[in-house]
Protein backbone atom coordinates (compact mmCIF):
# COMPACT_ATOMS: atom_id res chain seq x y z
CA UNK A 1 0.00 0.00 0.00
CA UNK A 2 1.15 3.30 -0.86
CA UNK A 3 1.25 6.17 2.05
CA UNK A 4 0.50 9.26 -0.45
CA UNK A 5 -2.76 9.80 -2.86
CA UNK A 6 -2.07 8.59 -6.63
CA UNK A 7 -3.11 11.69 -8.51
CA UNK A 8 -4.95 10.76 -11.71
CA UNK A 9 -2.50 10.60 -14.31
CA UNK A 10 -1.11 7.30 -12.50
CA UNK A 11 -4.33 5.28 -12.78
CA UNK A 12 -2.87 2.40 -14.94
CA UNK A 13 -4.85 -0.09 -16.74
CA UNK A 14 -6.35 -3.02 -14.82
CA UNK A 15 -5.79 -6.59 -14.96
CA UNK A 16 -8.72 -8.41 -17.36
CA UNK A 17 -9.08 -9.92 -20.88
CA UNK A 18 -8.06 -12.88 -22.26
CA UNK A 19 -4.64 -12.31 -23.85
CA UNK A 20 -3.81 -11.32 -19.74
CA UNK A 21 -4.87 -14.87 -18.89
CA UNK A 22 -2.89 -16.10 -21.46
CA UNK A 23 0.00 -14.62 -20.57
CA UNK A 24 -0.26 -15.67 -16.62
CA UNK A 25 -1.07 -19.09 -17.58
CA UNK A 26 2.09 -19.47 -19.88
CA UNK A 27 3.97 -17.68 -16.91
CA UNK A 28 2.13 -20.32 -14.49
CA UNK A 29 2.88 -23.37 -16.82
CA UNK A 30 6.08 -22.15 -17.50
CA UNK A 31 7.18 -22.32 -13.61
CA UNK A 32 8.66 -18.57 -13.99
CA UNK A 33 9.17 -15.84 -12.34
CA UNK A 34 8.07 -12.08 -13.46
CA UNK A 35 9.22 -8.67 -12.30
CA UNK A 36 5.82 -7.56 -13.17
CA UNK A 37 4.50 -9.65 -10.65
CA UNK A 38 7.89 -9.66 -7.95
CA UNK A 39 7.77 -5.70 -8.44
CA UNK A 40 4.40 -4.73 -8.35
CA UNK A 41 4.71 -3.05 -11.54
CA UNK A 42 1.47 -0.86 -11.96
CA UNK A 43 1.67 -1.52 -16.15
CA UNK A 44 0.70 -5.50 -15.17
CA UNK A 45 -3.09 -4.78 -17.17
CA UNK A 46 -1.28 -3.26 -20.15
CA UNK A 47 1.47 -5.37 -20.82
CA UNK A 48 0.03 -8.64 -20.10
CA UNK A 49 -2.77 -7.71 -22.12
CA UNK A 50 -0.30 -7.29 -25.04
CA UNK A 51 0.83 -10.26 -24.51
CA UNK A 52 4.35 -9.10 -23.11
CA UNK A 53 5.89 -9.90 -19.86
CA UNK A 54 9.40 -9.31 -17.89
CA UNK A 55 10.68 -12.42 -17.62
CA UNK A 56 13.13 -12.81 -13.95
CA UNK A 57 15.15 -15.28 -14.20
CA UNK A 58 17.86 -17.38 -11.11
CA UNK A 59 14.92 -17.00 -9.01
CA UNK A 60 12.77 -14.86 -7.18
CA UNK A 61 14.64 -13.61 -3.95
CA UNK A 62 16.92 -10.98 -4.27
CA UNK A 63 20.53 -10.75 -1.98
CA UNK A 64 20.21 -7.13 -1.88
CA UNK A 65 17.76 -4.86 -0.31
CA UNK A 66 17.20 -1.92 -2.02
CA UNK A 67 14.69 0.95 -0.59
CA UNK A 68 13.05 0.92 -3.91
CA UNK A 69 12.42 -2.25 -4.40
CA UNK A 70 9.82 -4.85 -4.00
CA UNK A 71 11.33 -7.79 -4.44
CA UNK A 72 11.97 -10.33 -2.04
CA UNK A 73 15.19 -10.14 -0.15
CA UNK A 74 16.31 -13.25 1.44
CA UNK A 75 18.60 -15.88 1.05
CA UNK A 76 17.88 -17.54 -2.24
CA UNK A 77 16.88 -21.09 -3.55
CA UNK A 78 19.26 -23.75 -5.32
CA UNK A 79 19.76 -22.69 -9.17
CA UNK A 80 17.20 -24.25 -10.79
CA UNK A 81 19.26 -25.61 -14.88
CA UNK A 82 15.82 -25.73 -16.05
CA UNK A 83 15.03 -22.65 -16.43
CA UNK A 84 16.86 -21.18 -19.56
CA UNK A 85 14.83 -23.85 -21.87
CA UNK A 86 11.50 -22.42 -20.22
CA UNK A 87 12.59 -18.88 -20.89
CA UNK A 88 13.06 -19.94 -24.13
CA UNK A 89 9.92 -21.59 -24.96
CA UNK A 90 7.76 -18.81 -23.03
CA UNK A 91 9.59 -16.37 -25.66
CA UNK A 92 8.61 -18.65 -28.20
CA UNK A 93 4.71 -19.66 -27.24
CA UNK A 94 4.19 -15.79 -26.37
CA UNK A 95 5.20 -14.69 -29.89
CA UNK A 96 7.64 -11.59 -28.42
CA UNK A 97 9.57 -9.98 -31.50
CA UNK A 98 11.51 -8.25 -28.15
CA UNK A 99 11.84 -9.94 -25.24
CA UNK A 100 13.21 -8.39 -21.99
CA UNK A 101 14.55 -10.30 -19.75
CA UNK A 102 15.61 -9.69 -15.87
CA UNK A 103 17.24 -11.14 -12.98
CA UNK A 104 17.62 -10.54 -9.41
CA UNK A 105 20.82 -10.05 -7.49
CA UNK A 106 22.88 -13.03 -6.90
CA UNK A 107 25.41 -12.08 -4.75
CA UNK A 108 26.01 -15.11 -3.55
CA UNK A 109 26.97 -16.89 -6.57
CA UNK A 110 31.09 -16.58 -7.72
CA UNK A 111 29.70 -14.92 -10.91
CA UNK A 112 26.48 -13.30 -9.84
CA UNK A 113 24.56 -16.03 -12.06
CA UNK A 114 26.34 -14.50 -15.34
CA UNK A 115 26.89 -18.35 -16.55
CA UNK A 116 22.76 -18.64 -15.71
CA UNK A 117 22.65 -15.19 -18.11
CA UNK A 118 24.55 -16.25 -20.89
CA UNK A 119 22.76 -19.98 -20.82
CA UNK A 120 19.69 -18.17 -21.23
CA UNK A 121 20.44 -16.17 -23.86
CA UNK A 122 22.01 -18.57 -26.02
CA UNK A 123 18.72 -21.23 -25.01
CA UNK A 124 16.21 -17.61 -26.32
CA UNK A 125 18.54 -16.77 -29.64
CA UNK A 126 18.14 -20.54 -30.58
CA UNK A 127 14.63 -21.03 -30.10
CA UNK A 128 13.76 -17.47 -30.95
CA UNK A 129 16.21 -16.39 -34.00
CA UNK A 130 14.31 -13.19 -35.08
CA UNK A 131 13.88 -12.09 -31.25
CA UNK A 132 15.39 -8.88 -30.36
CA UNK A 133 16.51 -9.76 -26.62
CA UNK A 134 17.06 -6.99 -24.19
CA UNK A 135 18.68 -7.59 -20.88
CA UNK A 136 18.06 -5.91 -17.68
CA UNK A 137 21.37 -7.12 -15.40
CA UNK A 138 22.84 -6.62 -12.01
CA UNK A 139 25.71 -4.87 -11.58
CA UNK A 140 27.76 -8.08 -10.42
CA UNK A 141 29.47 -5.94 -7.64
CA UNK A 142 31.45 -4.00 -10.56
CA UNK A 143 33.52 -7.38 -11.97
CA UNK A 144 33.95 -7.01 -15.59
CA UNK A 145 34.48 -10.72 -15.99
CA UNK A 146 30.57 -11.87 -14.89
CA UNK A 147 29.78 -8.79 -17.53
CA UNK A 148 31.75 -10.19 -20.42
CA UNK A 149 30.07 -13.76 -20.14
CA UNK A 150 26.68 -11.75 -20.70
CA UNK A 151 28.02 -9.54 -23.66
CA UNK A 152 29.63 -12.56 -25.21
CA UNK A 153 26.18 -14.63 -25.24
CA UNK A 154 25.00 -11.46 -27.41
CA UNK A 155 22.31 -9.51 -26.41
CA UNK A 156 21.07 -7.15 -28.84
CA UNK A 157 20.34 -4.71 -26.00
CA UNK A 158 22.55 -3.84 -22.63
CA UNK A 159 20.29 -2.44 -20.29
CA UNK A 160 20.92 -1.86 -16.36
CA UNK A 161 19.30 1.09 -14.11
CA UNK A 162 21.07 4.23 -12.76
CA UNK A 163 17.41 4.11 -10.56
CA UNK A 164 18.65 7.72 -9.20
CA UNK A 165 20.73 10.76 -8.62
CA UNK A 166 23.82 10.28 -7.45
CA UNK A 167 23.37 11.91 -3.65
CA UNK A 168 20.44 9.46 -3.14
CA UNK A 169 22.73 6.30 -4.56
CA UNK A 170 23.39 5.06 -0.95
CA UNK A 171 19.68 5.34 0.19
CA UNK A 172 18.19 4.02 -2.42
CA UNK A 173 20.09 1.54 -3.48
CA UNK A 174 22.62 0.34 -0.75
CA UNK A 175 25.21 -1.78 -1.96
CA UNK A 176 25.35 -0.47 -5.75
CA UNK A 177 27.05 2.65 -6.69
CA UNK A 178 26.70 5.44 -9.10
CA UNK A 179 30.14 4.99 -10.92
CA UNK A 180 29.87 1.61 -10.95
CA UNK A 181 27.00 1.77 -12.83
CA UNK A 182 28.20 3.88 -15.35
CA UNK A 183 31.56 1.60 -15.73
CA UNK A 184 29.39 -1.28 -16.33
CA UNK A 185 27.39 0.83 -19.18
CA UNK A 186 30.62 2.36 -20.73
CA UNK A 187 32.39 -0.87 -20.53
CA UNK A 188 29.10 -2.73 -22.88
CA UNK A 189 29.49 0.37 -25.10
CA UNK A 190 32.91 0.25 -25.88
CA UNK A 191 32.08 -3.57 -26.98
CA UNK A 192 29.63 -2.65 -29.09
CA UNK A 193 26.63 -2.74 -27.22
CA UNK A 194 23.68 -0.70 -27.85
CA UNK A 195 23.06 0.38 -23.83
CA UNK A 196 19.94 1.29 -21.99
CA UNK A 197 19.24 2.47 -18.75
CA UNK A 198 16.80 4.12 -16.54
CA UNK A 199 16.01 6.54 -13.57
CA UNK A 200 12.82 7.41 -11.02
CA UNK A 201 11.79 10.77 -10.25
CA UNK A 202 9.79 10.98 -7.18
CA UNK A 203 12.39 10.05 -4.61
CA UNK A 204 13.79 13.73 -3.25
CA UNK A 205 16.49 14.70 -6.07
CA UNK A 206 16.55 18.30 -7.23
CA UNK A 207 16.28 19.14 -10.46
CA UNK A 208 20.25 20.22 -11.46
CA UNK A 209 20.72 16.30 -9.60
CA UNK A 210 18.42 14.78 -12.73
CA UNK A 211 20.07 16.97 -15.19
CA UNK A 212 23.27 15.77 -14.07
CA UNK A 213 22.56 11.92 -13.97
CA UNK A 214 21.32 12.20 -17.56
CA UNK A 215 24.36 14.34 -18.88
CA UNK A 216 26.48 11.00 -17.20
CA UNK A 217 24.41 8.32 -18.58
CA UNK A 218 24.82 10.22 -21.97
CA UNK A 219 28.92 10.42 -21.36
CA UNK A 220 29.12 6.53 -20.73
CA UNK A 221 27.33 6.22 -24.02
CA UNK A 222 24.16 5.54 -23.07
CA UNK A 223 21.57 5.37 -26.31
CA UNK A 224 18.36 4.70 -24.74
CA UNK A 225 16.98 6.37 -21.31
CA UNK A 226 13.85 5.78 -19.18
CA UNK A 227 12.41 8.08 -16.68
CA UNK A 228 9.34 7.24 -15.04
CA UNK A 229 7.19 8.00 -11.43
CA UNK A 230 8.67 6.08 -8.19
CA UNK A 231 6.26 4.30 -6.47
CA UNK A 232 6.50 3.14 -3.13
CA UNK A 233 5.89 -0.99 -2.82
CA UNK A 234 5.11 -0.74 1.15
CA UNK A 235 5.22 1.72 4.25
CA UNK A 236 8.16 0.07 4.98
CA UNK A 237 9.98 1.11 1.10
CA UNK A 238 11.44 4.38 0.98
CA UNK A 239 8.19 7.42 0.84
CA UNK A 240 7.10 9.23 -2.16
CA UNK A 241 8.91 12.61 -1.92
CA UNK A 242 6.55 14.19 -4.63
CA UNK A 243 4.50 13.69 -7.83
CA UNK A 244 6.58 14.35 -10.84
CA UNK A 245 3.71 15.52 -13.61
CA UNK A 246 3.16 14.83 -17.08
CA UNK A 247 4.65 18.06 -17.98
CA UNK A 248 7.96 17.62 -16.30
CA UNK A 249 8.18 14.09 -18.05
CA UNK A 250 8.00 16.18 -21.40
CA UNK A 251 10.60 18.63 -20.15
CA UNK A 252 13.16 15.55 -19.54
CA UNK A 253 12.39 13.66 -22.49
CA UNK A 254 13.11 16.75 -24.49
CA UNK A 255 15.98 17.59 -22.42
CA UNK A 256 17.37 14.55 -23.01
CA UNK A 257 16.57 14.19 -26.73
CA UNK A 258 17.66 17.90 -27.93
CA UNK A 259 20.31 19.06 -25.85
CA UNK A 260 21.99 15.19 -24.58
CA UNK A 261 21.27 13.34 -28.12
CA UNK A 262 19.84 10.22 -26.44
CA UNK A 263 18.49 7.97 -29.55
CA UNK A 264 15.80 7.80 -27.53
CA UNK A 265 14.10 8.92 -24.52
CA UNK A 266 10.63 7.05 -22.97
CA UNK A 267 9.83 9.57 -20.14
CA UNK A 268 6.27 9.40 -18.29
CA UNK A 269 4.64 8.76 -15.18
CA UNK A 270 3.90 5.14 -15.88
CA UNK A 271 7.00 4.20 -17.17
CA UNK A 272 9.45 1.25 -16.37
CA UNK A 273 12.75 0.38 -17.34
CA UNK A 274 10.87 -2.47 -19.72
CA UNK A 275 7.69 -0.51 -20.36
CA UNK A 276 6.94 -0.65 -24.53
CA UNK A 277 10.80 -1.58 -24.93
CA UNK A 278 9.94 -3.38 -28.13
CA UNK A 279 8.81 0.21 -29.55
CA UNK A 280 12.04 1.87 -27.99
CA UNK A 281 13.62 -0.58 -29.29
CA UNK A 282 11.98 -0.22 -32.93
CA UNK A 283 12.56 3.42 -32.66
CA UNK A 284 16.28 3.41 -31.88
CA UNK A 285 16.98 0.76 -34.74
CA UNK A 286 15.08 3.46 -37.18
CA UNK A 287 16.38 6.31 -35.89
CA UNK A 288 20.44 4.61 -36.11
CA UNK A 289 19.49 3.58 -39.31
CA UNK A 290 18.47 6.96 -40.93
CA UNK A 291 21.63 8.65 -39.39
S1 LIG B 1 6.33 -2.29 -17.63
FE1 LIG B 1 7.75 -4.06 -17.59
S2 LIG B 1 7.62 -4.86 -15.49
FE2 LIG B 1 5.83 -3.54 -15.83
S3 LIG B 1 4.20 -4.94 -16.50
FE3 LIG B 1 5.19 -4.08 -18.34
S4 LIG B 1 6.74 -5.64 -18.87
FE4 LIG B 1 6.15 -6.03 -16.75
Amino acid sequence: METARKPDWLRAKLPAGPRYRQTRELVDSHELHTVCQSAQCPNMGECWSRGTATIMILGNICTRSCSFCAVQTGRPTELDFGEPARVADAVAKMGLRHAVITSVARDDLTDGGASVWAATIRAVRHRNPQTAIEVLIPDFRGQTEPLDTVLDAQPDILNHNLETVERLQRPIRKTARYDRTLGLLHHAKGRGFVTKSGIMLGLGEREDEIAQALRDLRAAGVDIVTIGQYLQPSPQHAPIARWATPEEFVRWHDFGIKELGFGVVESGPLVRSSYHADEQSARYGGEAASA
